[in-house]
């Protein structure tokens, strides 16, 4: 299902507090908690604060520096959780399996080599 036309989008309802998540870091432009069902031993969602950009093709050409800094989220969170590696997936429409088109990066860690991951 595409919540491609709801605003404030449910990325934007947990940076304002309006419904739960286990928020993991934060600055002043970029937020990242876990996900709710997730497909990994860590599987956390690093979100700019803006809803501005539907997904990561628009992020990196209107600011690349806003990307670089989800990147480096998922990196220090990484460093934390998982021994610094990690695996960044930005799910790209709707037959990608993107389902909120408010940008984010899934931030998947823990052993990944054995067996077959689940879509993230
Ligand atoms: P997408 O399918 O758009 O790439 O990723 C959306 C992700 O958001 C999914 O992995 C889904 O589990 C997660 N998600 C959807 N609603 C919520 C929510 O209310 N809270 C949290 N923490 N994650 C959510």
């Amino acid at each position: 299902m595409s919540s491609q036309s709801d605003s404030p989008s449910i990325f934007s309802r947990i940076v304002a507090r309006e419904i739960p998540a286990t928020i993991v870091a934060e600055t002043d432009t970029v937020i990242a908690f876990d996900d709710i069902a997730p497909k990994a031993p860590v599987h956390v969602l690093v979100v700019p604060k803006t809803e501005r950009y539907r997904d990561v093709v628009e992020l990196a050409a209107a600011d690349p520096a806003l990307l670089a800094e989800v990147v480096a989220m998922a990196a220090r969170i990484a460093d934390q959780r998982a021994g610094g590696e990690f695996r960044l997936v930005f799910n790209t429409g709707e037959a990608a399996g993107q389902t909120v088109f408010h940008v984010h990066a899934h931030v998947l860690a823990g052993d990944l080599r054995e067996g077959t991951l689940a879509d993230a």
